[in-house]
């Protein structure tokens, strides 16, 4: 069976933190106008699906098993949605907007990408937006009020991938509205940083329950017996 994949139109997914001081919008164009991506990243290795005409465009939905970020968001694994910064519009609660309220639509302040991600000129003082620095050339965001790790940016040149294709950056696929993450077609494209992974965790994204298990023909035949008997 083939692997179901994003709409060639365009869309929109929208997403944001826990507390909602800060929430973002992604538009997606059509298919035509999304970055062609690198050979270098797809390798057979790393590939959950097999690559297609939508899939081997931006964005790239990626399982991301490397220590810092499985660390940062203290979760088993991270999720990324990968795309460039002027497919996304961020919308912030002011900094004095309390817990229980929602803001005046008027006090919502919209910033573009890069003003959000661009530690320079930080929106700290005004919005919750929380700049750190995880590595020389890499920034992540966060929400001040509520924690929820939203957005890493490599910053400087870059390696390869950069110099292929202009900037982009990660947001945590975690953090998607239930609406964006469950449409049609929205799914991990591939996993990086496997050596770095939990092994079963790995083995879990690779190979399902059956990664799991210890005698995986036994086991399955048991899993299979309970899961008749519940039925
Ligand atoms: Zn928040």
């Amino acid at each position: 069976m083939a692997a179901k994949t994003l709409p060639k139109t365009p869309f929109q997914l929208h997403g944001g933190c826990f507390c909602t001081a800060i929430r973002y919008t992604i538009s997606v164009p059509e298919l035509s106008e999304r970055k062609l991506l690198p050979k270098t990243p797809l390798t057979l290795e790393r590939l959950l699906v097999p690559p297609n005409e939508v899939n081997e465009r931006m964005p790239v939905i990626s399982i991301d098993h490397c220590h810092a970020c499985r660390r940062v968001p203290g979760a088993i694994m991270e999720c990324w949605f990968i795309c460039p910064p002027s497919w996304v519009q961020f919308t912030l609660q002011p900094r004095d907007s309390s817990h229980d309220s929602k803001a005046n639509e008027e006090d919502l302040i919209k910033v573009e990408s890069m003003a959000y991600l661009d530690e320079d000129k930080s929106l700290a003082g005004r919005t919750w937006v929380t700049h750190y620095k995880s590595s020389e050339h890499s920034n992540r965001t966060f929400c001040g009020r509520c924690g929820t790790h939203l957005t890493f940016f490599k910053t400087g040149l870059g390696g390869p991938m950069r110099q292929a294709m202009g900037l982009f950056f990660d947001i945590a696929a975690g953090t998607l509205d239930k609406e964006s993450v469950e449409m049609e077609g929205f799914g991990p494209v591939m996993q990086a940083w496997k050596d770095d992974g939990i092994p079963w965790a790995v083995k879990l994204v690779s190979e399902g329950k059956k990664g799991l298990l210890d005698d995986t023909a036994e086991d399955l035949a048991k899993l299979k017996v309970e899961d008749e008997e519940k039925k």
